[in-house]
C-alpha cells in the first residue's frame, strides 16, 4: 500500500526552493516540501554578541516562528502571548546548530548572522525544512559579502540539509508529512551534511521504543533523502555551489 499522498517509502515530497524571495535580505528562500512552505532569511549585522567582541569571530543564530494561520486551527502569535515556548526555542536552537556546524566562524568576521525560518504552512517536518531552506539563504547572503569584498573566500565549509524519517503503521518512511507525523511511533529529525556526516540525530520512541535495526534502517533513508536534497541545494545554487569549499587550513 503506498503512502497517503501515493509516495514510495523512501520518497522525498516535490522540493522546491525559490531564491530571491524577498527583497530586503541578503539571502532569502522559501523552500517548499510538499504543503510545507517556510521563508528563510538571512541578514547581516556588523557586530557579534559581547561574548564574541574582540575576537575577530562572528555568530550564526537562528530564530523560527509559524505564521497564525500556517497550522490547521490557528496558531496564538508568540509575541501576543509575551513568552515563546519549550518547541520553538528548541528549533531555532536545533537550526542555529545546524547552521554553525558548517560555517567557518573566523572566516565572517566579527558579524553576525541572523537567519529567520518564518512557516507559512505547516504540514510536518518544519524544521528540517527551515535547515535546508535556511541553507541556501545563508550561502547568498555570504556571498553578497564576498563579492563587496568584505570577505576574501566564502565562509562555509559543507552543505547541510536535514530530513525527518519516522515509523508509521509499522513502515519506514521518509519525509513524513502532518498525518504520517500525527500517527508515527518513532519520529526522527536527522541533519547532515554533503559528505554524509551527522551534524545531529534527534529521534524519539516514545509511543513504542524502537530497536538498533530500525535505527539503522531510519538512517539509511534519512542518508538518502540528505543527499537528494544536497543535490537539489546545489543545482538551485548553481555556480554559487561551486564556491562552498571544504575544510582550509589558513583558518584557526
Ligand atoms: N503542528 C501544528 N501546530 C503546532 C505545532 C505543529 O499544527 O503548534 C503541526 C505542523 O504541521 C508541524 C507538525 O505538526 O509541521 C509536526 O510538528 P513537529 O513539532 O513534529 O515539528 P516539525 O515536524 O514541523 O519540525
Amino acid at each position: 500500500m503506498s503512502r497517503i499522498d501515493g509516495r514510495k517509502n523512501d520518497e522525498l515530497r516535490p522540493v522546491k526552493f525559490t531564491r530571491n524571495y524577498t527583497k530586503h535580505a541578503q539571502g532569502s528562500v522559501l523552500v517548499e516540501m510538499g504543503e510545507t512552505k517556510v521563508i528563510c532569511t538571512a541578514m547581516i549585522e556588523d557586530k557579534v554578541p559581547p561574548f564574541l567582541k574582540n575576537t575577530g569571530k562572528g555568530w550564526i543564530t537562528a530564530e523560527y516562528s509559524m505564521l497564525p494561520s500556517s497550522t490547521q486551527t490557528r496558531k496564538i502569535r508568540e509575541s501576543s502571548r509575551g513568552k515563546i515556548d519549550g518547541r520553538t526555542q528548541e528549533i531555532q536552537r536545533l537550526i542555529g546548530r545546524a547552521l554553525r556546524s558548517v560555517v567557518d566562524l573566523n572566516a565572517i568576521g566579527e558579524r553576525t548572522i541572523w537567519v529567520d525560518c518564518d512557516v507559512i504552512q505547516a504540514d510536518g517536518g518544519t524544521r528540517t525544512a527551515s535547515i535546508t531552506g535556511a541553507f541556501v539563504a545563508l550561502v547568498d547572503a555570504a556571498n553578497i559579502l564576498l563579492e563587496n569584498g568584505s570577505l576574501k573566500r566564502m565562509p562555509l565549509k559543507n552543505f547541510v540539509s536535514a530530513i525527518s524519517i519516522g515509523i508509521v503503521e509499522g513502515k519506514y518512511l521518509l519525509d513524513l508529512c502532518y498525518e504520517e507525523d500525527s500517527k508515527a511511533k518513532v519520529d526522527m529529525n536527522i541533519v547532515m551534511t554533503d559528505k554524509e556526516e551527522f551534524i545531529e540525530v534527534q529521534g524519539t520512541g516514545e509511543e513504542a521504543p524502537f530497536s538498533k535495526s530500525d535505527l539503522m534502517e531510519l538512517l539509511t533513508l534519512a542518508e538518502k533523502g540528505n543527499a537528494a536534497l544536497i543535490e537539489m541545494q546545489k543545482e538551485v545554487l548553481g555556480e554559487l555551489a561551486s564556491k562552498v569549499l571544504g575544510p582550509t587550513e589558513e583558518t584557526t
